[in-house]
């Protein structure tokens, strides 16, 4: 039983379906609604070819309390009645959360897919529901070397650490062709292949915080005068730009983008200036530099290679991070694995529920 709910747990899902099926293994997908609208949810299943799921939960919106609650109460008995042999967790959201607890209080084996990132940052909702789904997985899929030593020394033991690599490098190989293919995003909005920036803002710490959000829409604002800047807008983005009353003039704000959209966006961008994890990956596995408007990153090894650089808003000038940044490049390196995380994962779940 595999359980999604936001936008990039449908993007990780998609290989990993693939994989399950191709293995001979049942998936049930079980939608918690935590992403729910065409833009966000509806466009992905189609796009990648997702199995339709078996049971949607329609829990979205409220608190983090309200939301994980509703969750849990609505899995538990849906668990219960299907008895799957393993409940499959993605990432960092609350339906990662509420999957993981509720199947490890009916002592059902839980699988967690991109386990050991750490921000080291608490104040993230993300890396809570991380710190807790992973003590409480019995199985730990990492997608990299630091994954699986941060697991190591937090005291998981060896035998429920199993290194796959990473299921979005996966799935940037398996779409690129298609991306190139069918989408026209580009000339729809007008853009030349190697002269814009690719923007995306949606992390809780920059959209909540006036002074973090404001130093970022002006940076963007200010690369703008010098070159397009598109940024497809996350629903909380665009609601929080409501709420501060902050209007953008220059920078191109578009609705959220489907994946290939996404691909062809990435893959021609002169730069890539985002705060989402899964963003910073795809943009080194597309060749372009990135800039990551936060303080710090779980995926430090691109920072390391010299494809990322971190830009703290507030603490830095954005607009010149950004600057300096383009055209350049990073040191080669594979730390994201050989492109078949999927299977590997599809492996270690056949071969864990047979041992
Ligand atoms: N993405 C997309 N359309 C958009 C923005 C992002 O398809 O308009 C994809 C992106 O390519 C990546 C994933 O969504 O695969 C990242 O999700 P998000 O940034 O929401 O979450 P994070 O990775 O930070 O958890």
């Amino acid at each position: 039983m595999t359980i999604v709910g936001a936008r990039p747990q449908f993007i990780k899902a998609a290989p990993v379906s693939r994989a399950l099926a191709a293995a001979g293994l049942r998936e049930q997908i079980v939608h918690t609604g935590q992403h729910f609208d065409a833009g966000m949810s509806d466009v992905f299943f189609e796009e990648l070819g997702i199995p339709r799921p078996a049971h949607h939960l329609g829990v979205s919106g409220g608190g983090h309390g309200v939301m994980t609650g509703a969750m849990l109460q609505a899995l538990e008995p849906l668990m219960e009645a299907e008895a799957p042999d393993w409940v499959l967790v993605y990432g960092d959201t609350n339906s990662t959360l509420a999957g993981a607890l509720a199947a490890s209080k009916l002592h059902i084996p839980v699988a967690h897919v991109e386990a050991g990132l750490r921000s080291f940052n608490r104040r993230m909702p993300e890396e809570q529901n991380r710190i807790v789904t992973d003590h409480l997985s019995d199985l730990l899929l990492t997608p990299t070397d630091g994954a699986t030593r941060r697991l190591r020394e937090e005291g998981i033991p060896d035998e429920r650490i199993v290194q796959v690599g990473d299921v979005m490098f996966d799935a940037a190989l398996y779409y690129a062709d298609r991306a190139a293919e069918r989408s026209a995003v580009l000339a729809q909005h007008d853009l030349v292949a190697g002269t814009y920036i690719l923007a995306t803002i949606h992390r809780a710490d920059n959209t909540d915080d006036p002074a973090r959000l404001r130093a970022i829409m002006e940076g963007l604002e200010a690369v703008a005068t010098e070159r397009p800047v598109i940024l497809p807008l996350h629903p909380r983005t665009r609601a929080a730009l409501e709420r501060h009353g902050r209007a953008l003039s220059k920078v191109r704000a578009v609705d959220p983008v489907g994946y290939l959209d996404m691909v062809a966006l990435e893959r021609h961008a002169a730069l890539v200036a985002t705060d989402s994890g899964g963003v910073q990956k795809e943009a080194y596995f597309h060749g372009v530099p990135c800039v990551t408007l936060r303080d710090e990153t779980e995926w430090t090894e691109l920072v390391d290679l010299g494809w990322n650089r971190l830009a703290p808003p507030t603490q830095v000038d954005i607009a010149a991070v950004i600057r300096e940044a383009v055209g350049t490049s990073g040191q080669e390196g594979r730390p994201y694995g050989d492109g078949q995380a999927a299977d590997h994962i599809a492996r270690a779940l056949r071969d864990k529920r047979l041992a």
